[in-house]
């Protein structure tokens, strides 16, 4: 499957580069492919979530599962955010820049208070979460059946079944249209490639380099760091078991689109087990942005030093916090690094202007930082698996 997903993708760019614009013809394919994937997400997440959750059986197991998830989670988000200011630092992407700035300007976006960020994850009408695909709120949702079937007992016995069931069912159908994955990331890479020309690219080529390099040390220091001394596990088994989810996450741009193949990936290639990887990585998928969180970091230094702003530490703190609180209310779609971005902005006073300078290039941006969010979910399942239950990982190749 790696291979085969491989291949689309370097045909895409191939392609791509050689046909320009005219490659769009092939985006159609593109498009059926990710209606497919986003048409199991919500009954895939909520039937495997539910059955994680009954199989765990006991309040107790998953407040510990739950407790790990989440300071893991906030950790390497954190990680994330300063990796991306030392890099901002270090690349300076905004210094000596000459370009003007394009007259549109971003909206100012509210930003949410923690009180607001914890309250909007209870859902007030249960099947509008679920027909809009609100996932956090799905998470929220699922919990709660899967507790009180739990403690009813024996009478819900049936209704346990049915999700299990589902869940079976989803995961076959999952199971299908991931064999379509090769020609669909085709489908949407390529015109992207086609569609983006070096004029637009080479003067932000420095930003782009420095996010690049920030979401490297990210995978190849803070994961393989944690995978190896916390998750006991290879980094090379990690990274290569998880590459189709991450190579799908760069070209889609979605995390919450890449849930169903990380599941999988996690499942078959890194031994995790369902009840584990059916809580962490819809969870995560939602709350754990450190590809966007990479970005806040390194989009701050670029505004800051394009306006010829001096940071002080105190903005620079205030940049870390900010950044783990909007990740968690941020949904994993396109753009959600950029509507972040707004308010990490507003928190330090930086002008909202410099949104306009990246926001050209935010998709090139987007595959990168999403793809990291993915594996950074990945990478904390393995370790809470290899803290809960030692016996299910692939430790070797
Ligand atoms: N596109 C990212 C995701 O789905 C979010 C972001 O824009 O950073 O995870």
């Amino acid at each position: 499957m790696l291979a085969q997903i491989f291949i689309g993708f370097i045909l895409a760019i191939i392609l791509g580069a050689i046909f320009g614009p005219k490659i769009e013809v092939v985006q159609p394919l593109g498009d059926l492919f990710l209606r497919l994937i986003k048409f199991i997400v919500v009954p895939l997440v909520l039937a495997s979530l539910i059955t994680g959750i009954t199989s765990l059986n006991n309040i107790k197991k998953l407040l510990s599962v739950g407790g790990k998830t989440i300071t893991y989670f906030m950790g390497t988000t954190f990680m994330a955010v300063v990796i991306g200011l030392l890099v901002g630092f270090g690349i300076s992407p905004g210094k000596g820049l000459d370009i003007t700035l394009p007259t549109e300007s971003a909206e100012k976006t509210e930003i949410p208070s923690v009180i607001d960020t914890i309250l909007n994850i209870i859902p007030v009408n249960p099947f509008e979460s679920l027909s809009t695909g609100n996932i956090l709120q799905i998470i929220f949702i699922a919990i709660a059946i899967g507790l009180a079937i739990t403690a009813v007992g024996e009478k819900a016995k049936p209704l346990a079944n049915f999700f299990d069931a589902l869940a079976l069912v989803m995961y076959k159908i999952t199971g299908v249209i991931m064999k379509l994955a090769p020609i669909g990331i085709f489908g949407i890479l390529a015109p992207i490639v086609g569609n983006y020309g070096l004029d637009i690219l080479l003067p932000l080529v420095k930003v782009i380099l420095a996010v690049a390099i920030a979401c490297a040390i990210q995978l190849l220091v803070t994961y393989s760091i944690a995978v190896r001394t916390l998750g006991k596990m290879s980094p090379l088994v990690f990274l290569k078991g998880i590459a189709p989810a991450g190579l799908f996450a760069f070209t889609t741009a979605s995390s919450s689109a890449t849930l169903p193949l990380s599941i999988k990936n996690t499942e078959e290639n890194l031994g995790v087990s369902k009840e584990i990887s059916s809580f962490v990585l819809p969870f995560g998928s939602t709350i754990n942005m450190d590809g966007a969180a990479i970005y806040q970091g390194i989009a701050v230094i670029f505004i800051a030093q394009f306006f010829n702003i001096e940071l002080t530490i105190m903005q620079l703190i205030t940049v870390m916090f900010m950044t783990v609180l909007v990740s968690i209310g941020a949904a994993g779609v396109p753009g959600a690094g950029l509507i972040m971005l707004t308010m990490v902005l507003q928190s330090v006073n930086l002008p909202l202007e410099g949104i306009a300078l990246v926001a050209a290039i935010d998709r090139i941006l987007d595959m990168f930082r999403t793809s990291i969010n993915v594996i950074g979910d990945a990478s904390a399942a393995v370790v809470v698996q290899e803290s809960e239950n030692k016996k299910n990982l692939k430790k070797a190749a």
